[in-house]
């Protein structure tokens, strides 16, 4: 083994993680505490704050899962999904695929509305099957689906949602931090994310947050959580008064999101959200002016998450490469239908700066001249 960790950096401008900013390292280097020191409980609090503030929300129940954003995934199905459940999923890409795969692994009776990739989930469709299945304990969509680059629309499903007994729950993964998530306001009842997208932390944390409908919804389970690890009662017990032990909180990564949301509030959310989505939109006119295609329906494209073919039908694995070993800088390929065809680039977090655009564009322009 080398004596010393040798790592070349990289600009990441792929489907996350994103770069990671100088402040965030150094907190992460920080000394490690103990979880119940009561330094590192406060963290944990102001953590908490800085989630509901994130998520437009004022959930009690909002905290960090530990684990990566597809733990978020598992945790807010397991709380509220349990056997033999009516679950419809919107599915439109990789994300919605994994959603029905992690329900039915619950025992859910899993109704997927899908769409096709690079297209929404069309919110009539998927009021339809609500009202064809009205039973259904919950619906599940993805907000922004890094797959495809596409913008689910939230405000029409939120509305009827909520006028039933059937729970929201929604991926936000890749669009916290980088597009408008009002949890309070749509009416989402589950809602979890990732650090590493659009947040700007390093990989490691699914924030979450829990409606007080969906706490009732926990409540009045069958059985309990089949997941202990994930069991979100189990989890208050150690955020609340009582500060039990469950498991130990990867605290430097929880170091890591106080500084990232830190971050987020010296921003200011809307100063953020406009930031992703003119630098989103100026990648993209430019791409389009250099033959790129883009990938994802016309106005419901997400600005974090530009998806394209390249010009001229060139493949794009070989120029992927290419960008990553002369220039440093890593973009996404594509999944499942769109494998092979199509570029993934994200501008997220500390990446979404026009100075990162420019960096991309000038290796763009080296790697395939513009004719
Ligand atoms: C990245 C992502 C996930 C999974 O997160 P991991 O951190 O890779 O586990 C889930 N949903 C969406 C929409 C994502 O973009």
């Amino acid at each position: 083994m080398p004596a010393k960790l040798s790592i070349e950096p990289r600009l990441l401008l792929g489907p996350g993680p994103s770069p990671v900013h100088e402040r965030i390292l150094e907190a992460l280097a920080r000394p490690t505490l103990g979880h119940l020191d009561p330094q590192f409980l406060r963290i944990m609090d102001e953590v908490s704050e800085g989630l509901r503030k994130a998520f437009g929300t004022r959930n009690r129940m909002t905290f960090p899962i530990s684990g990566t954003g597809s733990a978020g995934m598992e945790a807010a199905l397991a709380n509220v999904v349990e056997p033999g459940d009516r679950v419809i999923i919107g599915v439109n890409g990789v994300f919605g695929g994994r959603l029905v795969e992690m329900a039915k692994r619950m025992g859910a009776e899993v109704v997927a509305v899908e769409a096709e990739w690079g297209s929404i989930v069309p919110p009539e469709r998927l009021l339809e099957a609500l009202r064809a299945h009205p039973d259904t304990r919950v619906l599940a969509v993805v907000h922004a689906e890094t797959s495809t680059g596409v913008r689910q629309p939230l405000d029409e499903i939120g509305a009827a949602v909520s006028r039933t007994d059937t729970l929201l729950l929604v991926d936000a993964v890749t669009s916290l931090g980088g597009l408008p998530v009002e949890v309070d306001k749509i009416g989402i009842d589950v809602c979890y994310s990732g650090t590493q997208k659009c947040l700007g932390v390093p990989p490691g944390l699914a924030p979450i947050t829990f409606s007080a409908r969906a706490m009732d919804r926990i409540a009045t389970r069958r059985a309990p959580c089949q997941s202990w690890y994930l069991d979100v009662n189990l989890i208050a017990a150690y955020l609340g008064e009582e500060r039990r032990y469950h498991h130990t909180a990867p605290i430097n990564m929880v170091y890591a999101l106080h500084e990232g949301l830190t971050m987020v509030e010296e921003d200011g959310l809307e100063a953020r959200w406009r930031r992703h989505a003119e630098v989103g939109a100026a990648l993209q006119a430019a791409m389009v002016e250099r033959g790129f295609q883009l990938f994802a329906q016309e106005g419901y494209r997400l600005p974090q998450l530009t998806s394209a073919s390249l010009p001229g039908g060139r493949e794009e694995g070989p120029l992927r490469k290419a960008l990553l070993e002369q220039h440093g800088i890593e973009v996404g390929g594509g999944l499942g239908p769109a494998k092979g065809k199509i570029w993934r680039v994200g501008l997220m977090g500390s990446g979404a700066t026009h100075q990162v655009v420019e960096r991309l564009l000038k290796a763009i322009d080296a790697l395939i001249p513009r004719s």
